[in-house]
């Protein structure tokens, strides 16, 4: 019997053992000017657009601009989006504030995905909305999943559909999910950017840091207990890091989404693991092992056991 291409067969055990409108307090006594609080507050919302809200009056009166604390070859590593965080910031925008998202004042992370969404609204952020889109493809699944799935982009299947991962490789990628014994119901699947690139294209550096953002706050309200980035753009937007695959495959990392509270009570952050993306084993099926391997590490953390097979 032919076998579908995008079917997962789990490698042998042998080779593997097993918006509301945001207000800002801008309460600084030598801010008058309309003007000024105006621009102001547009610069800082695109301070937030980027996940950057803390901003930090200098002690000394004489400094006129941020220094980054980073070492060169920390610099050297960042993506723009982080390197964003540390941009000159004028000496006016230097304010002690900070605006939470709407999200951020409900527990319910459905109620929480769903205020993510209406503040993304009908977006037209950045150019691939000019591009051919039909709809925006925000996320699904289990708004309380303790493990998320994040891609590249929607493709022309997704993009027709309005949901992640429905074209052959997101048939493999239920395929994966099924292998570690869960359900595609179980897990939420998101991409870096929400709207289909053209011809499928990988998309662009401006687009991703437009749009990632947003991923970050669907991680921030969901909480996941680990994050799976499936592929090299999705593992170098979420780490900020610009590593080969086979640099940041087998191990896990600590993540905290920017933007996100780091004193929350209820969540440090979660584990995060790179896969290779489901579309690469549909070229390359040779690494589906290794892929499985990768999984096996988060089935392990998260104490999941594989299905026993039906006869
Ligand atoms: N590839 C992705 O990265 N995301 C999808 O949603 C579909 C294909």
């Amino acid at each position: 019997m032919r076998r579908e291409r995008s079917e997962w067969r789990t490698p042998s055990k042998d080779l593997y053992p097993q918006q509301e409108p945001q207000t800002y307090n801008l309460s600084v006594p030598a801010i008058q000017s309309p003007e000024l609080r105006r621009a102001l507050a547009e610069r800082i919302r695109y301070y937030h657009e980027l996940g950057i809200y803390d901003f930090y009056r200098r002690e000394s009166e004489s400094a006129p601009e941020i220094q980054p604390t980073l070492q060169p070859e920390q610099r050297e590593e960042m993506s723009p989006r982080k390197s964003a965080a540390v941009a000159k910031l004028p000496y006016e925008t230097t304010l002690e504030m900070r605006a939470p998202h709407p999200e951020q004042s409900v527990s319910d992370p459905a109620a929480a995905l769903r205020l993510i969404r209406e503040d993304l609204g009908d977006c037209t952020r950045c150019k691939l909305h000019q591009q051919g889109r039909k709809q925006i493809v925000f996320g699904v699944g289990n708004p309380h999943a303790e493990l998320m799935f994040v891609g590249e982009g929607p493709g022309a299947d997704e993009d027709m559909q309005g949901e992640p991962f429905v074209g052959r490789a997101g048939q493999l990628l239920n395929n994966m999910i099924k292998a570690m014994g869960i359900r595609r119901e179980d897990v939420y699947i998101a991409n870096v950017v929400k709207c289909r690139p053209p011809a499928n294209r990988t998309p662009e550096r401006d687009e991703c840091e437009t749009c990632s953002p947003f991923l970050m706050r669907q991680i921030a309200a969901i909480k996941p207990k680990v994050i799976v980035a499936l592929g090299a753009v999705s593992a170098k937007n979420l780490l900020a890091i610009n590593a080969p695959m086979s640099e940041l495959r087998g191990r896990f990392y600590d993540f905290m989404p920017a933007g996100a509270r780091s004193n929350d009570p209820v969540w440090q952050g979660a584990k995060l693991a790179v896969t290779y993306h489901p579309a690469f084993l549909l070229r390359d099926p040779r690494q589906k092992g290794e892929a499985w391997k990768d999984l096996q590490m988060v089935m392990k953390y998260l104490g999941l056991t594989q299905p026993k097979p039906t006869v």
